[in-house]
């Protein structure tokens, strides 16, 4: 590699799974830039700030950061964004100076997928819900409040969870929190709900929602693409809605990092959503 190669990876545990090398290496090689991106595996007991800095002075100038890795690595930063402060994790590091900085590229991968997949559809217009309280459902609270959502109705197995998502969200008075199994019941006048479970991956079971309470200009977004058509999103295209995948979520995020590292916005298209839902 030149000097000036930029190399950055993600780290997680397991990572072998992960779709962001094909991504962003085909990014790479579209826009012939000298550099590369790597898997790199790292159990949650080696995961440390010493290992980051280990992989720094071996060359690496940027990460992205995923399961288990997200909250443990907000600690590991120098300096963080208030992004990644809203959200409480981070998913993207560069490194400037020596120094790591912070950010959390969810929250943009979120809003534009939902942007793009349905584009009249105006946050602002009515109450949105989402399912989860980990940090993926922070991300999620994180951008509906941003673009105006008037509430955000959260619903978590464990409520104590949500009632903290709520309180350290960047305004609370907007964000209603209720007891999981009253998640049908408040969907009424909804225009958006949101699965930001675990509930619907492979090898998990799956989620359970009743579509009939839901207005018909209501969009059912799944954070999960593998599959990429969960039973929520199943039953929801079954009751005429219209639905969305979490395969755009994840190619924005990576869009968004890949302009911090290499300074220039890749494009995301047909063969990059391809290569998540491959
Ligand atoms: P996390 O922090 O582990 O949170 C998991 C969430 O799922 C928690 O709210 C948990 O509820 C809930 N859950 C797990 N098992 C459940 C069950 N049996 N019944 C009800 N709720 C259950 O994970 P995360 O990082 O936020 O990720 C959540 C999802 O978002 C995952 O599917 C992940 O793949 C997806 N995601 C997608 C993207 C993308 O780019 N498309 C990015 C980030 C995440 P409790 O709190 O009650 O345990």
């Amino acid at each position: 590699m030149s000097k000036k190669a930029i190399r950055a990876g993600v780290i997680g545990f397991p990572v072998g799974h992960s779709k962001s090398p094909l991504i962003h290496n085909t990014w790479i090689k579209r826009m012939a830039l000298a550099g590369e991106y790597d898997a790199i595996e790292i159990p949650p007991s080696e995961f440390t700030r010493e290992s980051l800095d280990t992989l720094v002075s071996g060359g690496y100038s940027g990460f992205n950061l995923t399961i288990p890795h997200k909250e443990t690595g907000y600690d590991f930063c120098d300096d963080l964004d208030d992004i990644a402060l809203a959200v409480q994790a981070v998913n993207t590091i560069f490194v400037k100076d020596g120094k790591l900085h912070g950010t959390n590229t969810d929250v943009y991968g979120f809003v534009q997928s939902l942007k793009n997949a349905a584009p009249d559809y105006d946050v602002a217009s009515a109450p949105a819900i989402v399912l989860g309280a980990g940090g993926a459902a922070r991300a999620a609270v994180h951008g509906l409040l941003q673009e105006g959502a008037p509430e955000v109705r959260l619903f978590n197995r464990l409520r104590e969870k949500a009632e903290l998502v709520a309180e350290s969200s960047a305004d609370p008075s907007r964000v209603r929190v209720f007891e999981w199994d009253r998640r049908n019941a408040q969907a009424g006048n909804s225009g958006l709900v949101v699965n930001a479970t675990s509930l619907g991956m492979k090898r998990h079971e799956p989620l359970l929602m009743d579509y009939r309470q839901f207005s018909q200009s209501a969009i059912v977004y799944d954070m999960i693409y593998a599959p990429p058509v969960t039973k929520f999103l199943a039953d929801a295209n079954k009751a005429g809605l219209h639905t969305v995948n979490g395969a755009g979520m994840l190619a924005y995020q990576a869009a968004a990092a890949f302009e911090i590292w290499f300074g220039k916005r890749p494009v995301v298209d047909e063969e990059i959503i391809n290569l998540v839902l491959g």
